[in-house]
C-alpha cells in the first residue's frame, strides 16, 4: 500500500514537472544574486585596509574567506610557494586558494579573482601618495565580493556542474609597465595545476571566467582583447549569455587588452575571458574606495556568473 502511494506520488510530480518546467527549473535556481549581499563582502575586505602580498592584513583576508568556506561546508584550500617580492626583491609568501564544490572531478567552470591590493599608489595624481598602498575596493575586493557571494548560493543550492573559485594573490605586485612583477599567483597555479598535489589535478577544466574591477558605478565591460583574440569562443558565449540576460554593463564591443590572471592560462591553453572595465580614473590611486563602488554594478555581474554556472553554455 505505502509503494503504492508513493508510485502515485511520483507519478503527479512526473507530470507536474511536465506541464510546468519552467517552475521546476526556478526551484533548480539558487535565491536571485545580491548585489547587496556582495557589496557587503566588498567592505568587508576594505575594512581590513590595504591588502598588499606578504601582509597581515592580506594574511586576515585569507582567513575570512577560509572560515566562509568552512561555514558553508566548501572544501578551501590554499596552495603556497615563495616569490621574490618584485618591488623590493625581498623573499615573500604567494598563497592562492582554491574553493571547490564536490565532488572535485570531471568537468569544471574555473571563476577566478585576484584578492590582493596594489601595494603603491602609482598613478596618483598627488606625488605624496604614491608609495602607499590603495584600498583597493574595485581592483581586488570587486570581483573577491562577488565570489564570496557566489559560495553562499552555491552552498545553498549546488550546481549539477563542477567549480572551482580561485582566489590569486600577488596579481597587484610589480613595478609598472613590468608584466614579470605581475599574476604571481595565477602564473603558479597555470604551470602546477594538474601537479599531483595540486587541488584542482583531478578536475578537467573548461574554461576560465575572471572578474577583476567589476564594481565600479556605472559599470560598463566590453570584450577584453586578450579574451576575444586568444579565446573567441568563449568571449562570444559569455557576452551571448549577458546579451540573453538584458544586463546592460555588459556590451559585446572591443576593449583594450589588459595584462591580468587570465593570461597565463591562455597561455596553458586553457580558454579564459577577463570581465573587466579597466576605465576607471581611480585605478591604482588612493580614491579606489568603496565610494566608487554600487552594488547594482556587482549584481550584474553576480546574475552573470550565476546563469553560467547553473545553465552551462555549450562546449564549456
Ligand atoms: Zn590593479
Amino acid at each position: 500500500m505505502s509503494s503504492d502511494r508513493r508510485g502515485g506520488r511520483r507519478a503527479a510530480t512526473i507530470l507536474m514537472l511536465a506541464l510546468v518546467p519552467t517552475v521546476a527549473a526556478a526551484e533548480m535556481a539558487p535565491e536571485r544574486f545580491s548585489g547587496e549581499r556582495a557589496m557587503e563582502w566588498l567592505h568587508a575586505q576594505c575594512d581590513l585596509g590595504p591588502r598588499p602580498p606578504g601582509s597581515a592584513a592580506l594574511e586576515e583576508l585569507r582567513q575570512m574567506i577560509e572560515r566562509h568556506a568552512a561555514d558553508l561546508g566548501l572544501r578551501c584550500q590554499r596552495v603556497c610557494f615563495e616569490a621574490s617580492d618584485p618591488l623590493s626583491g625581498q623573499p615573500l609568501e604567494i598563497c592562492n586558494l582554491i574553493v571547490s564544490t564536490v565532488p572535485t572531478d570531471g568537468a569544471r567552470l574555473w571563476l577566478g579573482a585576484h584578492y590582493d591590493t596594489r601595494p603603491i599608489a602609482d598613478r596618483d595624481p598627488d606625488p605624496a601618495n604614491r608609495d602607499q598602498p590603495i584600498l583597493g575596493a574595485n581592483d581586488g575586493a570587486s570581483g573577491v565580493a562577488v565570489l564570496l557571494h557566489l559560495m553562499e548560493l552555491l552552498a545553498e543550492s549546488p550546481p549539477e556542474r563542477g567549480v572551482d573559485l580561485l582566489f590569486f594573490d600577488g596579481e597587484d605586485s610589480g613595478p609598472a609597465g613590468d608584466p614579470d612583477g605581475f599574476c604571481l599567483g595565477s602564473r603558479h597555479l597555470a604551470s602546477t595545476w594538474q601537479d599531483f598535489s595540486s587541488p584542482l589535478a583531478a578536475g578537467d577544466p573548461r574554461a576560465l571566467v575572471l572578474l577583476d574591477m567589476v564594481g565600479k558605478r556605472g559599470l560598463s565591460i566590453g570584450m577584453e582583447a586578450y579574451s576575444s583574440r586568444f579565446a573567441p569562443e568563449l568571449t562570444l558565449a559569455v557576452f551571448d549569455r549577458a546579451m540573453q540576460l538584458g544586463l546592460s554593463a555588459f556590451e559585446a564591443r572591443p576593449a583594450t587588452p589588459v595584462y591580468d590572471d587570465h593570461v597565463p592560462f591562455l597561455e596553458a591553453g586553457l580558454p579564459a575571458v577577463n570581465l573587466i572595465d579597466f576605465d576607471y580614473p581611480q585605478w591604482h590611486t588612493v580614491e579606489d574606495t568603496p565610494e566608487q563602488c554600487d552594488p547594482a554594478a556587482l549584481e550584474q555581474v553576480g546574475r552573470l556568473v550565476v546563469s553560467l554556472v547553473y545553465d552551462r553554455m555549450p562546449g564549456f
